[in-house]
């Protein structure tokens, strides 16, 4: 499997580029920012992008999707509950960032779904509470955790349609049943491991 990770943007938020090494096809998750540098990623890589999925819908994770879009063809994957994040003007201004608003999303998922990259198979859980359509995508013995679990911490919940609740939930009950051993690739930051965060994650005790 070819993966690549960018930090892009202001927010320092990871942008990931996942790949077949036998079919060469691959998607984008989270273009938040960097639309010029992601396509270099792609064209460097020799991949045919099929999609983009997004693991929330804050402006760090969906700034390039318009640009990345143009270029790249591929479809946009986003949960049916953060898919209004997608809809506004051309140009929005968020915490003062102005940046090309995104399409509405090709292909509303859900929890279930399956997202098929060549021969990578990825299954999506809907894990809301940093969004209420936040996801993680499991597959190849990884899970890319958008806002919902980083390394050594937790999503924020303040922001609009947060729960701190729901958030601990989701973790609880889709990612902490995963294998110790299963990576997590989360939306900022560095990875760590589904074992690691159990052990001494301090947001996941008592
Ligand atoms: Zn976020
Ligand atoms: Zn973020």
């Amino acid at each position: 499997m070819i993966l690549e990770r960018l930090v892009v943007g202001p927010f320092a938020a990871n942008c990931y580029i996942v790949g077949s090494e036998i079919t060469k096809e691959g998607m984008i998750i989270d273009p938040g920012d960097e639309a010029r540098q992601i396509l270099k990623k792609v064209n460097d890589l020799q991949l045919d992008i099929k999609f983009m999925v997004i693991t929330h819908g804050h402006v760090d994770h969906i700034g390039a999707i318009r640009e990345v879009k143009e270029a790249a063809k591929a479809k946009v994957c986003v949960h049916t509950d953060d898919a209004p994040f997608l809809q506004g003007q051309r140009v929005s201004n968020v915490f003062g960032l102005s940046y090309l608003a995104p399409p509405p999303a090709d292909r509303l998922i859900k929890g279930g779904d399956d997202i098929n990259v060549g021969d990578l198979h990825f299954l999506v859980l809907h894990t809301p509470g940093h969004t209420p359509g936040g996801i993680c995508l499991l597959g190849q013995g990884i899970v890319f955790t958008g806002d919902t679990l980083f390394n050594y911490g937790i999503g924020r919940t303040d922001l609009f349609g947060g729960s701190h609740a729901r958030l601990l939930s989701s973790i609880h009950t889709k990612l902490m049943i995963l294998p110790d051993d299963t990576i997590v690739y989360p939306g900022h930051g560095p990875e760590t491991t589904i074992g690691a965060e159990r052990r001494s994650n301090p947001y996941l005790r008592g």
